[in-house]
């Protein structure tokens, strides 16, 4: 077993931080920054002790004697076609009234067209072997154009992304619980899951980091820096990496795995060297909670009775490709055994997949697809083409944006005409019902009405919530390259 050596000068974690604080603006070159730094460095890391670094990080542990408000699991459910699917009626009975319906499909069939190659978009000057590269303000607006999205998605995401802004708190930190005062009647919704501010810091995180918004660029990085900042805070050092589960409960991992990835992406596109060893204990802290025998991950560090389940494997497994992205150790092993769990929930050869146990599910088959995509299957895979037509045939899910916001990744990596039409629902749907008005304008509202969007975690994650996936959802055309796309440039360079 892996065991990340945590002597006191390997935990550039706190450093971070410090040196944060003590350099303030931003508008400094970056040869002084980096001397700075240097300087910096020598002048602070001498009078750190360990011992005050762990103080700190213990100081802000959440008190975790509440009991843990349950469910930021995925109840996978079947989606029958014109009426309401069953889980989604079990969670949010409020829904029960309505009867909503895949969204409607409706293409001209001769607005089919299929994106020009990738290098041809991105131009000679973008770096196209990294997957962060779309992310770049060339390469992100001529790629809404190659894949799918509009001036108007475009426009959803920027008021998307100030609705966010203007909801993080003083401390750096968001949480699914968001309303304030400014808020009045707006911003209803609140997720009754308010006491996992690492969650919910860091999928809001991602969501600035997906249009191209670190800590050091863009019109928010402040607003960035403060929630890096702000998770940086809330890590614990373990002798298996840093831990970020923020408690006990059904939400451990996923914090964990939603904190590691945004950690990664903003080290990943900054190259900012403080965040690498951070980044990479808190990998490593993926790579050790796994189940060793299986190869799944759940709630907790390593599952008992070996039960893994593909709603947390998905997040661990995008963590662990984030990783790879921004250039971190993970070890093949580790990939392999997370085969081996998606192996075990299987149905057809990797058509299908399950929650804990082999399924036709759709919102499972969108994460084991996935999973399967950035662990190496290739594209055209008989198994991927046959699942991604069972998604496509299904269409965007008005109940689960959950499931939608995997499957549209799913169908983004594989591409043509499936992609078209799917994007073509998705993306008309996302921008129909944001909110316009008031302190809300910019997010989407939950139940009441049939212009919200539902999910079987809306109670919990609250507007929050299905605002960061709904917003990544509609990041898709540059948040990752497209891995179909980025096969033949690979073959082209
Ligand atoms: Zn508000």
């Amino acid at each position: 077993m892996t065991r990340p050596d945590l002597s006191p000068s390997d935990r550039t974690g706190g450093r971070w931080q410090l040196q944060f604080d003590a350099l303030g603006g931003w508008g400094i070159s970056l040869v002084v920054h980096t001397m700075l730094l240097l300087l910096l460095a020598l002048v602070v890391l001498p009078i750190v002790p360990a011992e005050q670094e762990r103080i700190l990080t213990v100081s802000t542990v959440e008190n975790d004697s509440e009991p843990v408000v349950d469910v930021v699991e995925i109840q996978p459910q079947e989606i029958i076609e014109g009426s309401t699917s069953i889980a989604a009626e079990a969670v949010d009975a409020v829904n029960l009234a309505e009867t909503p319906s895949p969204v409607t499909v409706n293409v001209d069939r001769k607005s089919l067209s299929l994106p020009p190659s990738l290098a041809e978009l991105l131009g000679p000057e973008v770096d196209r072997q990294s997957d962060f590269a779309g992310r770049s303000e060339a390469a992100r607006a001529a790629l809404v154009r190659g894949f799918g999205g509009t001036t108007a998605s475009e426009a959803a995401v920027t008021s998307g992304l100030r609705w966010l802004a203007e909801h993080q708190n003083a401390d750096g930190s968001w949480n699914f619980a968001h309303s304030r005062e400014e808020c009045q009647e707006d911003c209803t919704g609140d997720g009754l899951l308010d006491n996992r501010p690492v969650a919910a810091t860091s999928m809001a995180l991602l969501c600035f980091l997906g249009a191209g918004h670190t800590h050091e660029e863009g019109k928010y990085r402040r607003v960035v820096r403060d929630g890096v900042r702000y998770l940086m805070r809330r890590r614990e050092f373990s002798e298996y990496g840093i831990d970020f589960r923020n408690g006990a409960g059904t939400s451990a991992m996923y914090s964990h795995g939603l904190a590691t990835i945004a950690l990664c992406e903003a080290y990943g596109l900054s190259g900012d060297a403080l965040l690498k060893r951070p980044a990479q204990l808190a990998v490593n802290f993926i790579v050790n909670a796994q189940d060793p025998a299986i190869g799944g991950w759940r709630y907790q560090f390593r599952p008992p009775d070996a039960v893994g389940d593909t709603s947390v494997v998905g997040w661990q497994v995008m963590a662990l490709a984030s990783a790879r992205i921004a250039g971190l150790d993970v070890p093949r092993k580790s990939r392999q055994r997370a085969m081996r769990f998606l192996d075990s929930v299987q149905l057809e050869d990797g058509v299908y997949y399950g929650y804990v146990k082999p399924q036709r599910k759709a919102s499972t088959t969108a994460i084991g697809l996935l999973c399967r995509l950035y662990l190496g299957w290739a594209t055209d895979r008989p198994a991927v083409h046959r699942g991604v037509e069972f998604l496509a045939g299904r269409g965007p899910d008005r109940n689960n944006m959950y499931y939608n916001y995997y499957a549209t990744q799913v169908l983004h990596h594989t591409g043509g005409e499936a992609w078209v039409r799917w994007n073509e629902s998705m993306r008309a749907w996302l921008v129909r019902t944001q909110e316009r008005d008031g302190h809300a304008a910019g997010s989407w509202r939950i139940r009441n009405g049939t212009g919200s969007l539902r999910d079987p975690h809306a109670k919990t994650g609250g507007r929050l919530y299905i605002t960061c996936l709904a917003i990544l959802t509609l990041e898709v055309y540059y948040r990752h390259l497209p891995l179909y796309q980025r096969q033949s440039v690979q073959a082209e360079m």
